[in-house]
């Protein structure tokens, strides 16, 4: 299968710590990363309300890409009715981590969890709308308004995309209407086995688990507290024995020799 080149760059400047290793080393047989994220500057005024940037000034600003099918671009700046994603022109999309930073970092989720989900909502969408992306400014029915931690809820409530940056899933009525879309089973059960890769980092799941269930948490710490113990003391009655053994038979060895 023909993998899906995706450009990435970052516009204006990301007040935060942003791995873009993460994403360029991602492996997926759904997309490739080309090159490095390139940065690129904001030079207008914003023209919304609340400081945000419109799509048509957007699409002035971000770079036309000419050796990749897709532009991601992402952003500190609010965009165009405070949406954290909206799709531009010429098979780009604008990303914003205004508010979404926080909503993230709130629940210890890897920021990069965003755009890894992203990638994959806009590469089937792409395939899905016959490589291309339609404008915001399209009828189109990819999401659904209830969250399901799918890759195409709606997420009105923007702290909603929490529940699709770990494990998310491509639920069975997104599956059934891909499928209508001449979308292959081969494509659907690829994305499906990445998407499961985008998850929250182990220690944080950990963090939660004792969270979640504090009395559990504390039997299995009293349990491996135990275990641990009796295997140091076993360790501790080995180690003792055997160098008693060696000194016996250092002073065996002594005594012949004198005779
Ligand atoms: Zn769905």
């Amino acid at each position: 299968m023909k993998r899906i080149k995706i450009k990435l760059g970052i516009i204006g400047f990301l007040p935060f710590a942003f791995n873009r290793k993460k994403i360029t080393k991602w492996k997926s047989n759904l997309f490739e990363i080309v090159d490095d994220f390139k940065k690129y500057h904001i030079n207008a005024k914003s023209d919304t309300v609340n400081w945000g940037y419109s799509d048509s000034l957007l699409e002035k600003e971000l770079p036309i890409i000419s050796d990749a099918d897709i532009f991601i671009g992402i952003t500190y700046v609010p965009i165009e009715h405070n949406y954290y994603a909206r799709r531009l022109n010429k098979n780009r999309v604008i990303l914003s981590y205004n508010d979404m930073e926080e909503i993230i970092s709130n629940k210890k989720f890897p920021i990069e969890n965003l755009l890894l989900r992203v990638l994959y909502e806009y590469s089937i969408i792409y395939l899905r709308y016959g490589n291309r992306i339609p404008l915001c400014t399209e009828d189109t029915n990819f999401t659904h308004d209830d969250t399901r931690g799918c890759i195409f809820d709606m997420n009105g409530t923007l702290s909603d995309i929490v529940f699709s940056l770990h494990k998310p899933v491509i639920c069975d009525v997104c599956r059934d209407n891909l499928r209508q879309e001449n979308i292959s089973d081969n494509i659907i059960k690829i994305a499906k086995k990445e998407i499961k890769r985008i998850k929250k980092d182990r220690y944080y799941k950990i963090s939660d688990f004792i969270k979640k269930k504090p009395i559990l948490s504390l039997l299995i710490s009293f349990f491996v507290g135990i275990i641990l113990s009796i295997i140091a003391s076993s360790i501790y009655d080995y180690a003792i024995k055997y160098f008693i053994e060696k000194l016996k038979v250092k002073e065996n060895i002594e005594k012949v020799e004198t005779k």
